[in-house]
């Protein structure tokens, strides 16, 4: 299939490599990132769009998607499908959506989950809003960049379960964290609290997949310096669109706000730029409840 690529960064770049090593013809566009092993470099947006089927985009935010669609949209062909595994807020993927199909186009929000590994591995799990028919055009390209492909319904609804998803996460690791910190003070050793909680009804992803506490349970970033991984900047990214679409929705979500303005000040007043979203362990390990 021939293919535009548009955002070749820590995701993009991989996930743009395995589909030409599948065989795919991928015509790739970056303002600043290397060319994947593969992939032909073009001088622009429209340039990467042009006669390709399927023209995927993997940026940073809503803003950079609605600007580079209406740069595409004018040069893809007619019946192709724009394909966006960015995270954006669910408005511009619908807006984006919606400028698509008034040109006669396709159009997914496809956001992932699996990071940089599962980029690199192709083991994503995407999750897709849009219609049936794009959905199927998509498809074989999902089976080499991931593992996984919910079709959630129609378009945002991709960005919807993202968000929703991680919103979950992002408490649920503040949980764990707050949890062990806790734990410390009473005197428990980590290892009964991780082989309590991890079969009990405390149980969740966060505690028994990716145990924040170093050198307890399946190996996670906490074993490596809590070096991402998943980023706190990432998270705190996530969990604002989770806050700007229960605004918009008039969705009452009082964890999800706690757990957005925690990672706020960990990310931008405290010591968790660059670090693993996990590392609120070693924030909470030191603090009482009179800490500021
Ligand atoms: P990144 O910053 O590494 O890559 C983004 C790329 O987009 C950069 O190379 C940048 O030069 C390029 N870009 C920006 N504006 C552009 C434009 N106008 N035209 C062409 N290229 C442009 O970010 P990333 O980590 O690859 O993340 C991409 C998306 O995937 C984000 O929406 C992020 O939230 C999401 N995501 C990331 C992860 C992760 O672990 N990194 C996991 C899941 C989802």
């Amino acid at each position: 299939m021939k293919i535009g690529f548009i955002g070749l960064g820590n995701m993009g770049g991989p996930m743009a490599a395995n589909l030409a090593a599948a065989g795919h013809a991928v015509a790739g566009f970056d303002l600043a990132a290397p060319a994947p092993a593969g992939v032909t470099m073009v001088e622009s947006a429209a340039a990467a769009a042009t006669h390709a089927a399927v023209v995927i985009t993997m940026l940073p935010n809503g803003a950079i998607l609605r600007a580079v669609a209406k740069a595409v949209i004018p040069a893809m062909a007619p019946g192709a499908v724009l394909l966006d595994c960015s995270t954006v807020d669910v408005a511009s993927a619908r807006d984006v959506a919606a400028w698509a199909g008034a040109a006669g186009l396709g159009a997914l929000d496809a956001p992932v989950s699996g990071g940089v590994g599962g980029a690199q591995a192709g083991t994503l799990t995407f999750m897709v809003g849009g219609d049936a028919a794009a959905f199927a055009t998509a498809r074989p390209l999902f089976e080499v960049m991931g593992q996984k492909a919910v079709h959630c319904g129609p378009a945002g609804n991709g960005q919807a379960a993202k968000i929703c998803n991680n919103m979950i996460l992002g408490v649920t690791m503040i949980a764990t964290c707050e949890a062990f910190a806790l734990a410390d003070k009473l005197g428990l050793d980590r290892q009964a609290m991780f082989d309590v909680v991890s079969t009990s009804s405390g149980q969740s992803w966060s505690m028994t997949s990716y145990c924040p506490a170093p050198g307890i349970g399946p190996k996670s970033p906490s074993d490596n310096g809590y070096k991402p991984g998943f980023a706190a900047d990432l998270m705190l990214k996530d969990l604002r669109l989770s806050q700007e679409a229960a605004t918009a929705a008039d969705a009452d979500t009082p964890m999800g706000a706690l757990a957005a303005a925690l990672y706020a000040t960990f990310v931008e007043a405290e010591d968790g730029a660059g670090r693993d979203f996990s590392a609120m362990l070693p924030r909470f390990e030191g603090r009482g409840q009179t800490s500021s």
